[in-house]
């Protein structure tokens, strides 16, 4: 079997790049080993954790009415109806996916594929529209398999009290006592899930703060209002060992020399994730990973083989879905002739916590490594009216600005609903606005949105909701 092009991997990058291609008169193929589209993202990350994140944030709004006179008691939680109404959402959107392709007449194979050299993949386990296919040559192949979590050696316990992000997203219980390894993206989101469902969850994060990378200003916020949900949080400290037995999970954990064992009931081990790059059949062409397992590639996602691009988890960091369907969409522009590169990209991330964490561009650490100088100027959510009105308070919105050219460079959000108005901030910086752009906009009363502009009026000391003058005259 031949097609022009074949997209390895039916996650968001790989579907972005086969719609697309196919959208642009394209024969497509896009071989997948699971019997559906959606990859990791879909069916074990980013839509079955906000669903569940969705009901934690319902139930923690739900119980602070109580301020407002209102006392919802008697909360039932039903797991298996929990559990079922997730995969009904996660199966809507997966079969979307298929008509989506179906429309398109894109061509889906079901099988692992594996490179035997630059332009054959062999196909194993073959199913879909073309079962009887063993091999699959290519003019042009998109290399989007994605990542998996990773879990060191002596984290490494054949027992399904030991989850990984996957598992513990199955929901197969509420833990009365959940051990969280690791206090980045999938630790917190996770402890914030379980927590709300009513776990004693214990965190333990190997470095001295949570969300490393993140700005302290920024974490410090969501950790306050975690520390109420959490059992108990331990930073600086390793989780050394694990040792399963029939009815709990025994921890090792160091911190500065000294060592404590703890028991619970399930542990979910969130320690990062390394890249789908093994077992791809590399070695038989001219493509080099890093050392970390990431795909090389230039900065039009070109591998040394220049008829193969990756994209995705495989081509580095971040790992994060939106970046992998925009260098798909990269791609696709490079094979309709276009000269398409990913170098100067803004990445938005998100954290979904509660309250959410969101930043894009400049953060005060990579400010840091490249000695920028920025001036920075922030709005404290405690005087928005809208905040205040929902009771939460708790945010803070800041930009990094270009002293002299007055250059949006980056900007940081923690509070509810962060994610979405980070869209805002990720235009501004991406388009090189400069801080009068955002003050000369006017935004929408009363909303969360007013910080973003606020924050811009901070700089220039004109927040009238707040008195901090900061340029006299
Ligand atoms: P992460 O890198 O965000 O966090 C892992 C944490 O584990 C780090 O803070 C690290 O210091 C800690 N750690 C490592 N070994 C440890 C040990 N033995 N004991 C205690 N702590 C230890 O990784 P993750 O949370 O697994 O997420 C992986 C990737 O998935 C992220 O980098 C992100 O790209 C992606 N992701 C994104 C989202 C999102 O966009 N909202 C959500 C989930 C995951």
């Amino acid at each position: 079997m031949h097609s022009p092009l074949v997209v390895l991997g039916g996650g968001p990058g790989g579907y972005a790049a086969a719609f697309l291609a196919a959208d642009q008169g394209m024969e497509v193929t896009i071989v997948e080993s699971s019997p559906v589209l959606g990859g990791a993202c879909l069916m074990h990350g980013c839509i079955p954790s906000k669903a569940l994140l969705h009901v934690a944030h319902v139930m923690r709004e739900a119980r602070e009415l109580q301020t407002w006179g209102v006392d919802i008691e008697n909360v039932v939680i039903d797991v298996d109806r929990m559990r079922a109404q997730k995969e009904t959402v996660l199966r809507r959107l997966a079969g979307g996916l298929g008509q989506l392709a179906k429309g398109r007449k894109v061509n889906l194979v079901q099988a692992r594929g594996t490179l035997i050299d630059n332009h054959t993949l062999k196909l194993d386990g073959s199913g879909g529209s073309n079962p009887a296919a063993a091999t699959l040559s290519f003019d042009h192949l998109i290399l989007a398999t994605g990542s998996r979590p990773a879990v060191p050696g002596p984290l490494a316990v054949d027992s399904d009290r030991v989850m990984d992000s996957t598992a513990a997203l199955e929901l197969k219980d509420v833990p009365d006592r959940l051990l969280v390894v690791g206090g980045g993206y999938i630790g917190l989101e996770m402890a914030t899930v379980y927590s709300a469902l009513g776990s004693q969850v214990t965190v333990v994060e190997l470095t001295d703060g949570l969300l490393p990378g993140v700005d302290r200003d920024l974490v410090r916020n969501l950790q306050r209002r975690l520390s109420s949900q959490l059992s108990e949080l331990h930073l600086g400290t390793q989780v050394q060992a694990l040792t399963a037995a029939a009815t709990h999970v025994m921890a090792q954990c160091g911190k500065a020399g000294e060592s404590w064992a703890g028991e619970f009931d399930r542990v979910l081990i969130a320690v990062g994730r390394r890249p789908n790059s093994d077992g791809l059949g590399l070695e038989n062409t001219a493509i080099q990973l890093d050392d970390r397992g990431f795909v090389v590639t230039d900065d039009q996602l070109r591998t040394a083989e220049s008829h193969i691009c990756a994209i995705g988890d495989l081509a580095g960091e971040p790992m994060l879905a939106h970046k992998a369907s925009h260098q798909g969409r990269l791609v696709v522009a490079g094979l309709q002739g276009q000269v398409a590169t990913f170098g100067e990209q803004v990445i938005p991330a998100v954290v979904f916590t509660d309250p959410e964490i969101a930043w894009c561009g400049i953060t005060e650490q990579t400010a840091k490594q490249t000695a920028t100088v920025v001036e920075t100027a922030m709005f404290p959510w405690a005087a928005s009216g809208r905040a205040q009105a929902v009771g939460r308070p708790d945010g803070l919105t800041k930009w990094f600005v270009e002293p002299g050219s007055e250059r949006l460079l980056g900007c940081g959000i923690v509070g509810v609903g962060a994610g979405e108005l980070i869209a805002e901030a990720t235009l501004a910086v991406q388009k090189k606005l400069t801080v009068k752009d955002i003050t000369s906009t006017i935004h929408p009363h009363p909303t969360m949105s007013e910080t973003v502009l606020a924050s811009a009026e901070a700089f220039y000391g004109t927040a009238t909701e707040i008195y901090k003058p900061r340029r006299p005259g």
